[in-house]
């Protein structure tokens, strides 16, 4: 089979709002450029995204105060060079994203509205309804396709083109017939979303299996920070489908089963909008001491009723269908059940401010950049602030797109071959033609449940070492499989399992980067060590998988500023 080589300035593989917000500035610069993605772009995660986006523009409040609540948030490992580009940047980031026609909620006086947000001192997500993501999305993606981005969607990208300290492209193959194609590129961005699915309870979309971390870790480039998981207080009880954190911040309360508001305890000033991982904290506190609710005693109250029909039918209209949906419980008449659910990944591929990817502390990669939810820059540093991601894909995607105009000149393009789909090749056949025992949804399965058990928001050295045991069996068994369909037509099951191979590897660079941080920082709770270690561990990990498949660790500098390091109480 000959396989088709396509020649671009730019590929994007990703078409969340990092994805089309780069791929728009390429193509309104006269860049020749094509965004792969391997959903059709309007159903990428960004599109769930429902609470809001940050931007300090009120009178009430500063940038300084932004970029002050982001590094407490972050348990001081962000970057602050980095919080303070985003922080300065925001407002200008939405008025951009407004002229492109996002049309978001208002105060009486004809503001754009703001709403209050844990962590933060001031209110500043900025909201279209309870759907903000989606209405973003829309908005960018019309934006980039009338410029005229051509999207390849429905195409999965397997692979990068890389050698010698250069990118040069991606393999890719069409999901609806399997035909594989080159994609030749002077520059290549990876905007390729979260990987939350990794664990049993979560709040991601099935598309967030990390394929972009895992595909450009096998070829040794190294991944960051990767042991912070964010775990959101408020997924519904049993299925992780979220509840924004909206709802805590249009004055929703977290009840247990003796009536108790108990976030009193935990965090007396800012009670419910205290940051994420001491709120989920709390909350399975509670659960584990006996304090739960529903059915199964796994869940706590999120009360909303004292808010009123009105404001619940103006502001949060989509969570309430979601609770009767899945638990046919209505928030204007009665509180829901929720629990914490794994979220969001700090971690991901260690990018510069510009959007460049790390070959490793002291090199950059030329030709590669990331941006979005795959990308570590690092603004959220151990835990993130909610509305700041959102905001993160739109800005540094805009901002990465720019740079890649800066640079792509500067480029010479290294013609690819048919020899570079060899690896994909490969693993396509495997995957097909393995004549093993072992199920894709079985591995799954265990993974899943294994990280939620040992790897989630409670960690200890003895949980982490049996995560890490039963990882290392699973990719083991995963050598064995075999699917049962050999078609060439929409063949689910042969991505789903490509997939799995995603997941197994970038779950062991999880739970290998949380074995040696014997402190507490952020989402990284460790129950044998409940204090945060500034001494020993005030730095970024970096993680790199070997030719066998292990993995090792090193460690980068974070870059401190203004913002000194104190306790983090709320
Ligand atoms: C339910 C939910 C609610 C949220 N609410 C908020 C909020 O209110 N505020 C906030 O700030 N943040 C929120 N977040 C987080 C935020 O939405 C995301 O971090 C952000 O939108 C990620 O954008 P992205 O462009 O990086 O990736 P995504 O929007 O996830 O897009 C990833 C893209 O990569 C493509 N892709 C992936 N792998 C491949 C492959 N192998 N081949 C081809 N294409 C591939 C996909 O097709 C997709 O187009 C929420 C997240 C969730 C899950």
């Amino acid at each position: 089979m000959s396989i088709p080589i396509y020649t671009y300035d730019a590929i994007v593989v990703g078409a969340g709002l990092a994805g089309c917000a780069a791929a728009r500035e390429l193509q309104t610069a006269g860049k020749k450029v094509a965004v792969i993605t391997k959903l059709h772009p309007l159903r990428s995660h960004s599109g769930a995204a429902q609470g809001g986006v940050n931007a300090a523009f009120s009178d009430e409040d500063s940038i300084e105060l932004h970029e002050f609540d982001t590094v407490k948030g972050s348990d001081y490992l962000a970057d602050q060079d980095a919080v303070e580009f985003m922080c300065k940047n925001a407002p200008e980031t939405i008025r951009w994203a407004e002229r492109m026609g996002a049309a978001f909620s208002r105060t009486p006086d004809g503001k754009i509205a703001q709403r209050p947000f844990g962590g933060q001192s001031s209110p500043r997500a900025c909201y279209a309804k309870d759907r903000t993501g989606l209405t973003l999305l829309q908005t960018i993606y019309e934006q980039a396709d009338r410029a005229g981005v051509k999207f390849w969607d429905e195409w999965y990208a397997a692979d990068i083109i890389y050698k010698d300290g250069k990118v040069s492209g991606v393999v890719a193959f069409n999901i609806r017939d399997m035909q594989m194609a080159i994609f030749n590129a002077k520059s290549v961005m990876f905007a390729t979303g979260g990987y939350a699915r990794c664990y049993k309870i979560n709040s991601n979309a099935h598309a967030n299996t990390g394929d972009g971390l895992s595909i450009v870790a096998r070829h040794g480039i190294p991944l960051e920070d990767m042991e912070f998981v964010q775990f959101h207080p408020s997924g519904l009880s049993g299925n992780g489908v979220l509840i924004s954190e909206a709802a805590r911040g249009e004055g929703g309360r977290l009840y247990n089963s003796k009536g108790e508001r108990f976030m009193e305890k935990y965090a007396p000033n800012a009670l419910e909008l205290a940051s994420r991982d001491v709120v989920s904290r709390a909350i399975l506190n509670e659960i584990r001491e006996g304090r739960g609710v529903g059915p199964r005693k796994d869940a706590v109250y999120l009360d909303v009723t004292h808010l009123g029909k009105d404001l619940i039918m103006e502001r949060l209209p989509e969570l309430r269908e979601l609770a009767i949906t899945f638990l046919g419980l209505d928030m204007i008449k009665e509180p829901i059940l929720i629990s914490a659910t794994a979220h969001y990944s700090m971690g991901g591929i260690p990018v510069n401010i510009a959007g460049n990817v790390r070959k490793n502390n002291d090199e950059l990669i030329e030709g590669f950049y990331a941006a979005g939810e795959c990308s570590c820059v690092s603004v959220h540093g151990a835990n993130r602030l909610g509305a700041n991601s959102v905001l993160e894909a739109l800005l540094f995607g805009r901002y990465v797109g720019k740079t890649m105009v800066a640079e792509v000149d500067n480029i010479e393009l290294r013609p690819a071959t048919e020899e570079d789909a060899q690896t994909t090749l490969k693993e396509i056949d495997f995957i097909l033609n393995n004549n093993g025992d072992e199920r894709v949804t079985q591995i799954r399965e265990e993974l899943q449940q294994a990280m939620t058990a040992n790897a989630g928001a409670f960690r200890t050295e003895e949980t982490i070492k049996d995560a890490i045991k039963t990882v290392k069996e699973l990719r083991e068994r995963f050598k064995n499989i075999r699917i049962k369909d050999k078609s060439k037509v929409f063949n689910t099951e042969l991505q789903e399992a490509i997939e799995l191979g995603h997941m197994l590897d970038y779950s062991l660079f999880i739970v290998e980067s949380a074995l040696p941080r014997k402190e507490s920082r952020g989402a990284h709770y460790r129950e044998d060590f409940q204090e945060r270690d500034d001494k020993n561990w005030l730095k970024h990990t970096m993680a790199y998988m070997d030719e066998n498949g292990d993995i090792k660790l090193d460690y980068m500098d974070v870059v401190l500023g203004k913002h000194e390091l104190k306790a983090r109480n709320y």
